[in-house]
């Protein structure tokens, strides 16, 4: 049996998580405990829950020619991400996030680098991986014309479309037309609506609420599922998980409510181990959980 296709167009970033006693004051240097490089990104994190979830997986994104890059390339490989379709930028760093944690809090800086260097033209080269493509999925961490691109080709060869609003920027005309499934979390949802609720996002709206489960609309019907019960140790990227096995799943061919349903269990037994990718279960610990 052919294995679902799933294109992420998306960031690839390095976190470097440093950790402290508290946070530096202003011009103040300080002394870490402890730092750690972990693989992240919302479209590589994505890509692989998609892969996990059972698809065969084409990430379209943009890494530098430095270390970081390489890393991540051989590091999202190993993960079984086809990569062939990354550009290497040159003369732009690779994207990184910068965390740093202390006193039960984080503060973060983006420095989005090769990310932000896709372009409109990088997607039309990568035109007939798009239209062969079951689902294409997208974030907000790559330039908003290159969701539109891309979009626009899924959606001319009728291909379905996943747009994760995060982080939240003002959603483009455009892609109320090209985008089958939005998939907020309750703070961007708030964000998305609030100059009303336009009347074409409703039923395509998918909401995830952390620890309450999802909300979503299926044949003009509100629908609600609970979160599963576990235990939580780390949500890092339990909405990154969420939405790649969404998008795994409805490019398998199931409907939507069984597609949700495995997200929603995929998400919580991620949420059970630390780090972001590392949570990430396969489809078979999944299926399991869910018999
Ligand atoms: P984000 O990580 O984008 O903020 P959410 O916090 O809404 O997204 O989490 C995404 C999904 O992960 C939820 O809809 C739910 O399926 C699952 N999830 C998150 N936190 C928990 C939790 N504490 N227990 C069970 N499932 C959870």
């Amino acid at each position: 049996m052919r294995k679902p296709k799933v294109t992420v167009v998306g960031s690839i970033n390095m976190d470097l998580v440093v950790s402290a006693s508290r946070m530096p004051e202003k011009g103040e240097t300080l002394m870490g405990d402890d730092f750690h490089t972990y693989p992240g990104g919302k479209g590589a994190n994505q890509a692989v829950a998609a892969t996990r979830a059972g698809a065969d997986v084409t990430l379209i994104g943009a890494v530098g020619v430095d270390s970081f890059g390489q890393e991540l390339m051989t590091h999202l490989e190993k993960q079984k991400v086809n990569m062939s379709l990354v550009t290497r930028k040159k003369d732009v760093p690779t994207g990184i996030a910068t965390i740093i944690l202390a006193e039960n809090d984080n503060r973060i800086i983006v420095t989005p680098g090769a990310n932000h260097s896709l372009t409109p033209e990088d997607i039309k080269k990568q035109e007939e991986t798009i239209r062969n493509s079951d689902i294409v999925l997208f974030q907000l961490e790559t330039p908003v014309e290159v969701v539109i691109k891309a979009a626009e080709l899924a959606h001319q060869a009728g291909v379905k479309t996943i747009l994760n609003p995060a982080p939240f920027q003002p959603i483009p005309e455009e892609l109320f037309e090209t985008i089958k499934y939005f998939t907020p979390n309750e703070t961007e949802v708030k964000e998305l609506t609030s100059g009303g609720m336009d009347g074409r996002l409703q039923k395509k709206l998918i909401v995830t609420m952390g620890e309450q489960g999802v909300s979503y609309t299926q044949d003009e019907q509100s629908k609600h599922v609970a979160a599963y019960k576990v235990n939580a140790i780390d949500t890092t990227g339990a909405g990154d998980t969420f939405n790649g096995s969404l998008a795994a799943k409805l490019a398998s061919g199931s409907e939507l409510n069984e597609a949700i349903d495995f997200a929603n269990a995929s998400a919580a037994l991620s949420v059970e181990k630390a780090g972001a990718q590392n949570g990430m279960p396969e489809k078979e610990e999944v299926e399991k959980y869910l018999q």
